[in-house]
């Protein structure tokens, strides 16, 4: 952790799609402020938009602080009954695969944009 980057720290939790383009739009900014960097992804940032079909039911993105290698990955859930969440990733939680048990989120699909 470092200066650039403490303010990502805080757990975010995606509840529901609003959020997840929110969150998604606020991330592309930081990216083009070059504060934090696109590592891995399951698909394009851009890919994630209002109105069009999510690119996978999982959607994962791993990102790091371009000062201090610290990671951060956002992982969210697409179908029913899910949702997500931005959080500050360990090296034993970077790479995992999935969400922990008892993020099952149940307003995810209720959106009515979708
Ligand atoms: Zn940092």
């Amino acid at each position: 952790m470092c200066p650039k980057c403490q303010g990502f720290a805080e757990r975010v939790t995606v509840r529901s799609p609003h959020e997840y383009y929110d969150l998604v739009r606020q991330i592309e900014q930081v990216v083009s402020d070059g504060t934090l960097a696109l590592v891995a992804g399951s698909c394009k940032l851009a890919e994630i938009r209002r109105g069009t079909p999510w690119p996978a039911d999982y959607i994962e993105h791993t990102f790091r602080c371009v000062a201090c290698e610290q990671k951060f990955q956002l992982a969210v859930k697409t179908y029913h009954g899910s949702g997500g969440d931005w959080s500050r990733a360990t090296s034993s939680e970077y790479g995992r695969s999935g969400l922990k048990q008892n993020q099952t989120l149940t307003d995810f699909q209720a959106c009515p944009c979708l």
